[in-house]
């Protein structure tokens, strides 16, 4: 009688060390901010190349990040609210390198008013990129790992938001399009686990970039994270990096449909 449960997935040659060498990552929304300093972790951690996949222009960092790894990092034009614009961002990406590993959905943006206060445009606005646009992007890297047979990885940046309201700064838009991300992860895990394709998140707290400008500009606002507990800063774009990098690897090839709270501030 056999004494092991007979695994059909499990890789050849189980790997244990949390790193990207020779794998070719995407991320939207990484010309600046946290996707940026996913970018960077991934370069750092072995990744062969890396490819932006956003609607903006690059700035300085992303020229700093490009002459650091001089032809291991990219920037392709693509809009994740129009799923025609992703899906030819992604082509040209497996074109130009040959393969395609891993996806990080990270593009995003936010809008902070009362429930009452939002208009149509800014609720619509919002979930077109955080949730649609989302979707869409899961749906192009799942088709060109089903496509090249790669157990792919996808890793989806939702937010603490996702779990709770804050007080402080309301957007009820912006969680409900969060929560439906984290929601999305366990649905695409499930359905996508036949292709050997890993869906997971990550959720970050309160990170130095463009989105959260106005945090240092509120009075005492130092205090005011004290006041909620954990670290009394904002996190800065790399320490987000290893969540990433970890679910990306292949040390995590049996994890999938979970989310990872990168959130130093406890209780805001
Ligand atoms: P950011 O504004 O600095 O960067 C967002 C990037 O997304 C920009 O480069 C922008 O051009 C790109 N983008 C916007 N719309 C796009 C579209 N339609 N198609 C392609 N690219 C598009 O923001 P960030 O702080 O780096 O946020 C990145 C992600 O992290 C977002 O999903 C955000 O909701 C999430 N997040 C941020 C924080 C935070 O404190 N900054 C906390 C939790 C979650």
């Amino acid at each position: 009688m056999s004494s092991s449960i007979p695994s059909q997935s499990a890789p050849a040659e189980p790997q244990t060390k949390i790193a990207l060498e020779s794998k070719v990552i995407a991320i939207t929304g990484a010309n600046r901010g946290i996707g940026l300093g996913v970018a960077e972790c991934c370069l750092v951690n072995g990744a062969a190349k890396v490819y932006s996949i956003d609607i903006g222009e690059t700035g300085d960092e992303f020229q700093e990040l490009s002459t650091r790894f001089p032809n291991q990092v990219f920037a392709v034009q693509g809009d994740v609210t129009q799923e025609t614009s992703i899906s030819a961002a992604v082509d040209k990406i497996v074109e130009e390198a040959g393969a395609l590993h891993g996806m990080v959905v990270n593009a995003g943006r936010t809008n902070h008013r009362a429930a009452l206060d939002f208009t149509t445009e800014e609720i619509e606005a919002l979930f077109s990129v955080n949730l649609f646009g989302a979707f869409y992007t899961a749906r192009c890297a799942a088709r060109a790992f089903i496509k090249l047979g790669i157990k792919g990885a996808i890793v989806f940046t939702a937010s603490m938001a996702s779990y709770r309201p804050s007080k402080r700064v309301p957007s009820t838009p912006y969680g409900a399009s969060k929560a439906g991300i984290r929601n999305m992860t366990h649905t695409l895990a499930m359905e996508w686990a036949q292709y050997g394709i890993r869906v997971n998140s990550v959720s970050p707290g309160l990170v130095n970039t463009a989105m959260t400008y106005w945090v240092p500009q509120q009075p005492d606002w130092e205090q005011q994270l004290k006041y909620y507990g954990g670290f009394p800063r904002l996190a800065e774009v790399q320490e987000l990096g290893g969540a990433y990098v970890y679910l990306l690897s292949d040390a995590a090839s049996y994890t999938t449909s979970i989310d990872i709270p990168v959130n130093g501030v406890i209780g805001i």
